[in-house]
């Protein structure tokens, strides 16, 4: 049954949008392809599959390659997504720096620059700098139209009143409304993802190569601890968006008290600033995370032992997740993932082993980063291409003014 069919009760404008959107993904996805070969991908007709293909040449988003060979030896023009016109501004905001990236329309990085701040640093200094940083960076590639920045920031998030609610260990966030404040400045739509859930659609973007539709956990073990959930390529958000804050599940009923109101959170336990205190009371030290993960990497017995417990910890985490929403993959991120990944990853799968179902055991992957570069800021990248594949119409200059405002309503 033709797609257009079976979307019957929907309006033609939705439609369009929605084979558009199914076009973009594939073209993003295969490299270089026939329009025979996105009809049959996208199972839409040939003509409309002519009628999309046409747009985007006429909108600079794909090219024509010449020649394919294909079946029978058939030969049809190639098309590709053209990767060098347009650009994504991508910020990823952490507690101890920025990473600032531009990113190609495949979620290519093309130029990636990172800058630490000191602790406690002023939240308009920092984000003065990365205006500053952003806006040298689009002038030394400039030959890109820039169309939208996505920004990933550490939870919780709270979409309805568009600000941090808590960034554990620094101050001042909450007052900033972040993406009024970087539309203005950088004068271009901002998309703005916990940085959690943005990591979550990096590695969504690559597993859904082979694993189309299934559900995907990115479990983000940084400073903070926070979890992006995927299930059918959507977030799961909940009602004001702060689905996935894990890093504020209790582990300890008895524990310490915790800046969110509850007790023993698991961020008291299993975040790395909570992992660098540990080791410091146990050695009387005052290392700093880069310290103590060269400690660990060295094989010191005090600072694996430490470790090791914060892994125990973990574990129980993820074989609560399990249960709670049996995903196809968790996959283990951010910096007390990349210390030593090989050993952190079978010392967690060991324990996991024992604390669920066997039959959920052997049907869940558990991995580390399926992407060679930082997530967030890649992750930053992916969102803001996300919003942008979903109305192509509005960002590629097709229509005027008019027009744009009457879609976006
Ligand atoms: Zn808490």
């Amino acid at each position: 049954m033709e797609r257009e069919d079976r979307f019957l009760g929907y309006n033609q404008e939705k439609i369009q949008g929605m084979n558009r959107t199914l076009v973009l993904n594939l073209l993003r996805k295969g490299g270089i392809c026939s329009r025979t070969q996105l009809a049959k991908e996208s199972g839409l007709k040939q003509a409309t599959i002519t009628n999309i293909v046409n747009d985007f040449i006429e909108w600079g988003i794909v090219k024509e390659t010449g020649f394919l060979t294909g079946d029978k030896g058939r030969r049809s023009i190639g098309i590709s997504m053209d990767q060098s016109t347009f650009g994504i501004l991508a910020v990823r905001l952490a507690r101890r720096g920025f990473s600032i990236g531009v990113f190609d329309m495949c979620g290519n990085p093309v130029k990636i620059i990172r800058r630490s701040a000191a602790q406690n640093q002023d939240p308009e200094t920092v984000i003065s700098s990365i205006f500053k940083e952003a806006v040298e960076l689009m002038r030394d590639n400039s030959e890109r139209h820039y169309l939208a920045c996505g920004i990933a920031l550490p939870g919780p998030y709270s979409f309805k009143s568009g600000r941090i609610e808590i960034m554990t260990g620094t101050k001042g966030w909450h007052e900033i409304a972040i993406r009024e404040r970087f539309e203005e400045a950088l004068d271009m739509p901002v998309f703005v993802e916990q940085d959690a859930n943005a990591a979550a659609f990096a590695q969504y973007w690559k597993f859904e190569e082979e694993h189309p539709g299934e559900m995907l956990l990115y479990l983000a073990v940084g400073p903070g601890i926070g979890a992006g959930i995927i299930q059918k390529g959507q977030i799961l958000r909940g009602r004001i968006g702060v689905a996935g804050e894990i890093g504020h599940m209790s582990v300890n009923y008895k524990g310490p008290k915790c800046v969110c109101g509850n007790r023993g959170c698991l961020e008291n336990y299993c975040s790395s600033r909570a992992f660098v205190d540990k080791v410091n009371r146990k050695k009387k030290a005052l290392l700093s995370f880069e310290e103590t993960a060269i400690l660990l990497k060295e094989g010191d017995s005090d600072t694996e032992a430490c470790f090791f417990e914060i892994c125990d910890i973990l574990a129980i985490a993820i074989a609560n997740l399990m249960n709670c929403f049996n995903p196809s993959v968790i996959i283990l991120g951010d910096e007390m993932s990349h210390i030593i990944p090989e050993r952190m990853l079978s010392y967690i799968r060991g324990k996991v082993k024992d604390l669920v179902l066997p039959a959920l055991y052997e049907d869940t992957l558990i991995s580390t980063s399926l992407l060679p570069i930082d997530s967030f800021v890649h992750g930053a990248a992916v969102v803001a291409w996300n919003q942008i594949f979903t109305k192509p119409e509005l960002y590629f200059n097709k229509y005027s003014e008019d027009e744009k405002k009457r879609l976006t309503r």
